[in-house]
């Protein structure tokens, strides 16, 4: 096989002959009517959609690797009032979705693009799963972020993926992004949601589930010999898996290897890309439209500077190194306006040495017997609400006391024993003793009593200790008066539902005492490009840039999994030309 085969070009399937491949990539007149930009999941959907609508289309990637942020996350889908949610017993309408959306965007998102979330995300998932290998199942007890705002559920919305057995990608497998360590146990094994769930916060039966899932990964002996990755894909890599091999089967060729450089526009209307091959740039022409979903800037210092809130560094983000902005700024050159470029999917992360990117800190923070302080040792918000507001919160105490970015994490030898922290496995599987030993003082840090603790992490220790003396207080009653942690069902989805009467409080006061530093950090950007409901990539003035799609975190509305998979959907039908008109009289108000 040429060094060209291998690099450049993932087969399309096994009917079509790499060689026809190889001379099509080396054609600079290379015509298609659809060109997807990047791999993630909002791409691969949108490429699936393209053909079955009888396009031809062809998928191109910039690194060595598809799936990007996509493969490596917990592949959580949020859709609202979607199928699955009357089927497994929970109820749901448009307008009680349109009424949180609308408090949760808080205007930043034109009502016409909610609307067509609402609308087409159900008929997305239904179209996935009857026509791709994409299997999903509603969760009822991950409750939306947001409890307090008008529409809010407690379950049903979120759905977690369906486990995928990645032998059915044969080798090709080994070219899909890995999961983040976050998501493995002993950085190997993969689990689903629920396993995930059950492991960490200890629920009954959490022995069987890790025997069991660990056991799987051992019996595959075969594959051993070939690569330690896990075949069970789970949570992101199960969706991604599955999209790969429906890609496969439609042979959609996927490029890797081959980063869009430019869009080629011609009379105002983008008419293709330049992308980059061995070298070389090379025309790629679309005879119908370009979809961009190159994901969002996070891994782009200079763009992280101009437009989030500072501090900030790429070094922070848990998204892998691949995404720095490239749709957004080829759609910026072709006339684009740019929305919410402030915003990104916040999350505190933990930086491991050696690894490629920091690990995301979800759902520890809500577990009972920690605490998480600013450097005057003060509590600064409710450790247990979601991962984005906890930045938020983060960012908006250090604009207050100067004292914050980084936070600490702080916890007792109970908690260290029992639960999983960042990278630590629980104390009861694997004691200090058995983490690399370069950790202790980097990743995390050790002290006999909490005073010896704070002096090793910079932080106050007797504001520290006020902390933690209020927080033992609470945990009596249950009650946590300062910033009510455990309060609502978000909350507690990941606490320890055997510690009563708070699932997420508990005393910090067994030795020796433990921190954590907590950055900034995050899972994406959320702002780009501005589209309209179907898609479209906007001008400021609010026209179409004919031929322009953009989704995902490439599309400045902000989008995770199941937005980028809707409006991926959308933007392949829109150019399909299905339905223009009555998506028009649906959707109402435009962007
Ligand atoms: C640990 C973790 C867990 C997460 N869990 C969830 C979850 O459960 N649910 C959820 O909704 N979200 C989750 N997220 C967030 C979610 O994964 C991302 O928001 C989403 O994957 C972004 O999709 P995207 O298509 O915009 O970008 P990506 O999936 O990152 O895809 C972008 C692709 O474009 C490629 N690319 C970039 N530039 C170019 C170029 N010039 N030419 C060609 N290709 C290019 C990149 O290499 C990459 O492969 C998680 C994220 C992380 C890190």
């Amino acid at each position: 096989m040429s060094a060209f085969m291998r690099t450049h070009l993932v087969d399309g399937g096994p009917e079509r002959k790499l060689s026809s491949l190889i001379a099509d990539a080396a054609d600079p007149s290379y015509e298609v009517d659809v060109v997807v930009v990047g791999s993630g999941a909002g791409a691969m959907l949108a490429a699936c959609r393209a053909y079955d609508n009888g396009q031809s289309v062809l998928i191109i990637e910039k690194t060595h690797l598809y799936g990007g942020t996509s493969a490596v996350s917990g592949g959580g889908l949020w859709i609202p009032n979607d199928d699955h949610i009357g089927g497994d017993g929970g109820s749901d309408s448009p307008e009680e979705a349109l009424a949180y959306l609308k408090a949760a965007t808080k205007g930043e998102v034109g009502e016409g693009k909610l609307k067509a979330f609402i609308r087409f995300g159900p008929e997305m998932l239904r179209y996935a799963e009857a026509r791709t290998h994409v299997q999903y199942r509603a969760n009822p007890y991950y409750a939306d972020y947001y409890q307090h705002l008008p529409g809010a559920k407690m379950g049903y919305r979120a759905l977690d993926a369906e486990p995928f057995d990645g032998k059915r990608l044969g080798r090709d497998i080994l070219k899909m992004r890995e999961t983040s360590p976050t998501m493995l146990i002993f950085g190997r094994v993969t689990m689903s949601t629920s396993e995930a769930v059950t492991m960490l916060s200890r629920a009954p039966g959490w022995r069987k589930c890790a025997w069991r899932v660990l056991r799987n990964y051992a019996l595959d002996l075969p594959w051993r010999f070939v690569s330690r990755r896990d075949r069970r894909l789970n949570m992101g890599s199960a969706l991604v898996g599955a999209l790969r091999l429906s890609l496969m089967e439609r042979n959609v060729p996927l490029w890797l290897n081959t980063p869009m450089k430019s869009l080629i526009v011609e009379d105002d209307q983008v008419v293709g890309i330049t992308v980059e091959m061995r070298g070389r740039d090379l025309p790629v022409r679309a005879r119908r439209g370009v979809i961009l979903a190159t994901g969002g800037f996070e891994s782009n210092q200079q763009m992280r500077e101009q437009y989030l809130p500072k501090p900030t560094s790429a070094e922070w983000t848990g998204a892998p190194r691949c995404n720095t902005g490239d749709g957004i700024n080829a759609g910026v050159n072709a006339g684009a306006a740019l929305g919410n470029m402030q915003h990104a999917w916040w999350t505190p992360t933990v930086h491991v040495p050696g690894e490629e990117k920091p690990r995301g800190l979800f759902s520890e923070r809500a577990l009972p017997g920690c605490v998480v302080v600013n450097r005057l040792g003060k509590r600064f918000a409710n450790e247990a609400q979601d991962y984005l507001d906890f930045v938020l919160a983060m960012y908006e105490d250090h604009a207050n006391s100067g004292a914050n970015l980084p936070a600490w994490m702080v916890f007792d030898a109970r908690f260290r024993k029992k639960y999983n922290a960042g990278p630590l496995v629980a104390g009861s599987i694997l004691p200090d003793r058995f983490h690399p030993r370069h950790w202790l003082g980097k990743v995390y840090f050790r002290g006999e009593t909490l005073e010896a603790l704070a002096w090793q992490i910079g932080v106050n220790p007797e504001g520290l200790k006020r902390s933690v003396d209020r927080l033992n207080e609470f945990a009596k009653t249950g009650i946590d008066l300062e910033f009510n942690k455990g309060g609502n069902a978000y909350d507690t989805f990941y606490g320890d539902h055997s510690v009563k009467p708070n699932p997420c409080l508990a005393a910090l006061e067994e030795g020796p005492f433990y921190a954590i530093r907590l950055d900034a950090g995050d899972i994406g950007t959320k702002g780009g490009l501005v589209t309209d409901e179907f898609s479209r990539v906007l001008r400021a003035d609010g026209s179409p840039i004919r031929g322009l799609y953009a989704t995902g975190n490439t599309s400045g509305a902000g989008a995770t999994l199941g937005p980028a998979m809707t409006f991926g959907y959308i933007a392949a039908d829109h150019i399909a030309g299905v339905y223009d008109a009555q998506r028009d009289s649906v959707c109402g108000d435009r962007r």
